[in-house]
């Protein structure tokens, strides 16, 4: 009777594996969602870039601008000033476009710090964007690494476990193991238990005393008072 019910608490903990190991299996994460948080990470990673080269642009376009408006001051500062304008008239209309481009020049120079302002806040952005893309693909490999090596792992263990659990009922008693498939499935996925300090570890609770006793040296099947599964004590 010891080593029967020794076997039934095996083929219950091949069992409890099985089950075990199979949900581990379906709910393993293969990086799935990590990849999609990549692609977008990613996708918003190149409308940065876009964004940044567009105001690099308009900074550029800014500054030639800037420059233009400087030389055409500078030109005709020289015309105004240069000894050769004698006219009144046309001195003052100088005059007025220097002021005017004066003005121009202003806005520009205002104009190109504020676009300066704005490049380097996105290329700040954009580099706190690309360490992020990193850190996401090094998240993802590493998904995906464990994802094989522990698939390959259960994958072996259930192939081991399936094995036993083919040739265990063949040593058990017929009418023991008719006991144990409808115990298992009344009773939670758990029918065999052990006794651990006195108690049942199916429902905790404490078994009688001279339970322990006629478990060492089992003549019969004895059950948990309270849950009624199989009760043993493993070698
Ligand atoms: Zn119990």
């Amino acid at each position: 009777m010891k080593e029967q019910l020794q076997l039934l608490y095996e083929l219950q903990q091949i069992d409890t594996q099985i089950q075990a190991d199979e949900t581990e299996l379906a709910e393993l994460d293969d990086g799935s969602s990590a990849e999609q948080a990549l692609a977008q990470e990613e996708q918003l990673y190149q409308q940065m870039q876009q964004d940044l080269a567009a105001t690099q642009a308009q900074l550029h376009d800014k500054e030639l601008q800037l420059q233009g408006t400087e030389d055409d001051r500078e030109s005709k500062w020289s015309q105004a000033y240069g000894g050769r304008v004698s006219d009144p008239k046309e001195l003052q209309a100088l005059e007025q476009k220097i002021a005017e481009l004066d003005r121009r020049k202003d806005q520009l120079e205002e104009e190109t710090l504020r676009l300066m302002d704005d490049v380097e806040t996105k290329q700040q952005a954009v580099a706190d964007n690309e360490a992020q893309v990193h850190q996401l693909r090094e998240k993802l490999q590493s998904i995906q690494q464990n994802y094989r090596t522990r698939t390959e792992q259960l994958v072996a263990e259930l192939t081991g476990l399936r094995q036993r659990r083919e040739q265990l009922p063949q040593q058990i008693s017929p009418s023991l193991l008719q006991q144990y498939e409808q115990l298992h499935q009344r009773s939670n996925n758990l029918a065999v238990v052990a006794v651990v300090n006195g108690a049942c570890s199916g429902c905790h609770t404490s078994v009688p005393s001279n339970y322990v006793t006629r478990l060492e040296n089992p003549t019969e099947v004895l059950k948990c008072e309270s849950c009624r599964r199989i009760l043993v004590i493993p070698d």
